[in-house]
């Protein structure tokens, strides 16, 4: 049994990573593979993460929190097996443990298919992600890690103040967390429930972590550790 639990993190590969790597090399030696679909190249790693259904409308502005709740709730699509799915589409590798958690692989990671994942400790993602879902809320990491070139489409794009390297995603510092069905479609009220839970569980992680929502930048997927910069 291989221990990584104790070692820098910053080497880890997650079982879904290696599993992504298999499943290149068996393309790779065989010439008749059909090419990738747009859903295996984002599972691969070579776009962001897809929702399950086209984008969906803008929610409606909700009047009370429990409207708020109401909205994001979906027992049925966390119940369907799309949401554990969610769970495995982003690139974790290199990221700090105190967001994505710590594990133990057991088996050989040589050979992906025998390699079971066990968690030693859970980071806030999955603290995050399991409560959402017990309140019934559907939630998955849509981005951890991010490249270079993606970082400058997304600020030519508009949809990031940072250029390549200056983003807290490149150096496994952050997290972009969506709704499994609506993604980013939420109405204020209903992603500052979803903040709300998200700094209550960092505070009892002992973990300084600063969500996009309070930012001028409104960006209330995105969260960080608080600075990362002097970090790297
Ligand atoms: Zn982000």
């Amino acid at each position: 049994m291989l221990n990584f639990g104790n070692k820098p993190t910053r080497q880890i590969k997650t079982v879904a990573q290696m599993v992504r790597e298999q499943f290149l090399k068996v393309r790779e030696a065989n010439p008749q593979s059909p090419p990738l679909t747009q859903e295996q190249k984002e599972w691969l790693g070579q776009g962001p993460s897809r929702l399950p259904y086209p984008l969906a409308e803008p929610e409606p502005p909700s009047k009370t929190f429990e409207e708020a709740l109401r909205g994001l709730r979906d027992e049925g699509f966390l119940a369907s097996g799309k949401w554990n799915e969610q769970q495995h589409r982003a690139n974790r590798q290199g990221a700090d443990p105190r967001l994505i958690g710590k594990w133990n692989y057991r088996g050989d990671p040589s050979n992906p298919a025998g390699v079971r994942i066990e968690f030693v400790e859970p980071g806030w993602e999955q603290k995050m992600v399991r409560r959402m879902a017990k309140m019934g809320i559907p939630m998955f990491a849509h981005e951890v890690m991010r490249s270079g070139e993606r970082q400058d489409q997304l600020k030519k794009a508009g949809k990031s103040k940072a250029g390549a390297g200056e983003s807290p995603h490149q150096h496994g510092f952050a997290i972009d967390l969506i709704h499994s069905v609506k993604g980013w479609q939420l109405n204020d009220r209903q992603w500052a429930l979803i903040g709300h839970q998200g700094k209550e569980i960092a505070s009892a992680m002992g973990l300084d972590l600063e969500w996009g929502g309070d930012w001028k930048f409104y960006d209330p997927a995105h969260w960080e550790i608080k600075g990362w910069r002097s970090l790297l």
